[in-house]
C-alpha cells in the first residue's frame, strides 16, 4: 500500500518537474511581420525557450492586460508606439527590470525614465520617423522642411493628415509641445487645421496616395509606409511613391520626430527570467536586423547598422533625429488632446 502511494507521488513529481522544465514565454504582440517569425524561431533555437504569442493591436493589448489583471498569462508585451508604452507603464501594467545588457544597448531617450530603484519599464527596439511628403510639381522642398511650416499661410489648402487623435499624431504633437511649449504648439495646431485640404481621414498610406493623386500637396506619414510603397511588388504603388518628395523635417533645429516600437515585461509575468532574456535578445545585432527591417525601420541598439535600400534612398544615409525622451512625449498626451479639442483638430 505504502509502496503504491510512493510510486504515484513519484510520477506526479516527475510530471511536475517536466512541466516546470519546459520553458515558455507568453508574448502579447502588436507587431505582425513575417520576419518576426524567423526572429522568434532563432530565439527558441538559441535558448530552448518556446514563445507562445497572442496578436492584437496596441489598444487591444492594453485593454486585455487590464481586464486580465493578476491572472494575465502575459510575460512580454510588444507595442508599436512610445506613448502607448508610456500609458502601459502609467497604468501599472508593466514591471520595471534591471538589465545591464539592455541599459548599455538602448539609448536613455528611447526607453522609460528609471523608477526609484533604477528599474526600466520599457525599451524601444526599432525606430520610425514622422516625415513630410509633398507633391514635387506644386511644392518647393524648402517650404515644408520644418514641422512649423505645415501651419504657415503659404501652405493653405494643401495639407492632408490622419486624425489628430491617432497615437502617431498624438506623439508628434506631444514632441512638438516639448520643443516649442504649449502656447506655440496650440497656435501651430490651429494653423494646420486652417491649412487642411480635407478633413482628416484614413491612415498614413492614404495620405501618401492623396498626394500622389493630386488631392493634397503635403502630407504627414511614418517613414515605413513610404518605404513599403517604394519596395512594393505592385508597380502602381511604386509609381505613386516616386511621384512624391520626402522631407525629414527640422534638420536645422531640433531634428525629426521619431517614435519607437518597443517591449516590456508584464506586471504579473510568471516567466520573468525568460521574459528578460527575450527582451535582451531583441537588442542583439541579429535580432535588431530582423526587427527593424521587418517593418522598414531603423535599429535602436547602439552601433547596429542595417542596409535597407528604401531607407537609404529616403535619407541619403542618415538624418538628425530629436533627442528628447520618448517618455516625455507620452506624458504630454493628455494636454495635446485638450489642445486638439480647443482648435477643432478632428
Ligand atoms: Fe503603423
Amino acid at each position: 500500500m505504502l509502496k503504491r502511494i510512493t510510486c504515484a507521488c513519484a510520477l506526479l513529481l516527475a510530471a511536475g518537474i517536466g512541466a516546470a522544465q519546459e520553458q515558455v514565454v507568453n508574448l502579447y504582440s502588436a507587431r505582425h511581420y513575417a520576419t518576426d517569425e524567423a526572429l522568434y524561431n532563432n530565439f527558441t533555437k538559441a535558448t530552448g525557450i518556446r514563445i507562445q504569442r497572442v496578436d492584437s493591436d496596441d489598444a487591444g493589448i492594453l485593454a486585455r492586460l487590464k481586464a486580465e489583471g493578476a491572472a494575465s498569462p502575459a510575460d512580454v508585451v510588444l507595442l508599436v508606439d512610445g506613448a502607448r508604452l508610456y500609458r502601459g507603464e502609467a497604468d501599472g501594467l508593466f514591471q520595471p527590470i534591471r538589465s545591464k545588457l539592455l541599459e548599455d544597448a538602448i539609448p536613455p531617450n528611447l526607453r522609460s525614465l528609471p523608477a526609484e530603484d533604477g528599474g526600466i519599464s520599457w525599451f524601444g527596439f526599432s525606430l520610425r520617423a514622422r516625415v513630410v511628403v509633398y507633391d514635387k510639381l506644386k511644392v518647393k522642398r524648402e517650404d515644408v522642411d520644418t514641422y512649423e511650416e505645415l501651419a504657415a499661410p503659404k501652405n493653405k489648402g494643401r495639407l492632408c493628415i490622419r486624425s489628430g487623435s491617432h497615437p502617431y499624431n498624438l506623439s508628434l504633437f506631444g514632441a512638438v509641445t516639448e520643443h516649442l511649449g504649449e502656447q506655440k504648439t496650440e497656435a501651430w495646431l490651429r494653423g494646420m487645421v486652417e491649412n487642411m485640404a480635407r478633413a482628416p481621414k484614413g491612415g498614413d498610406t492614404d495620405q501618401i496616395k492623396a498626394v500622389a493623386s493630386g488631392e493634397c500637396a503635403i502630407a504627414v506619414t511614418n517613414s515605413y509606409y513610404l518605404a513599403r510603397m517604394m519596395r512594393s511588388a505592385n508597380a502602381e504603388e511604386r509609381a505613386m511613391a516616386e511621384r512624391v518628395g520626402v522631407v525629414f523635417p527640422n534638420q536645422a533645429s531640433w531634428g525629426t520626430h521619431v517614435n519607437i516600437a518597443g517591449g516590456a515585461v508584464a506586471k504579473y509575468a510568471r516567466n520573468r527570467a525568460s521574459a528578460i532574456k527575450l527582451l535582451e535578445y531583441l537588442a542583439t545585432p541579429e535580432a535588431q536586423n530582423y526587427f527593424a527591417n521587418g517593418n522598414n525601420e531603423w535599429p535602436t541598439a547602439k552601433g547596429v547598422q542595417i542596409s535597407n535600400p528604401a531607407l537609404k534612398a529616403m535619407t541619403g544615409g542618415s538624418f538628425k533625429s530629436e533627442t528628447i525622451p520618448i517618455a516625455k512625449v507620452g506624458m504630454n498626451q493628455p494636454r495635446v488632446q485638450q489642445m486638439l479639442d480647443r482648435v477643432g483638430f478632428k
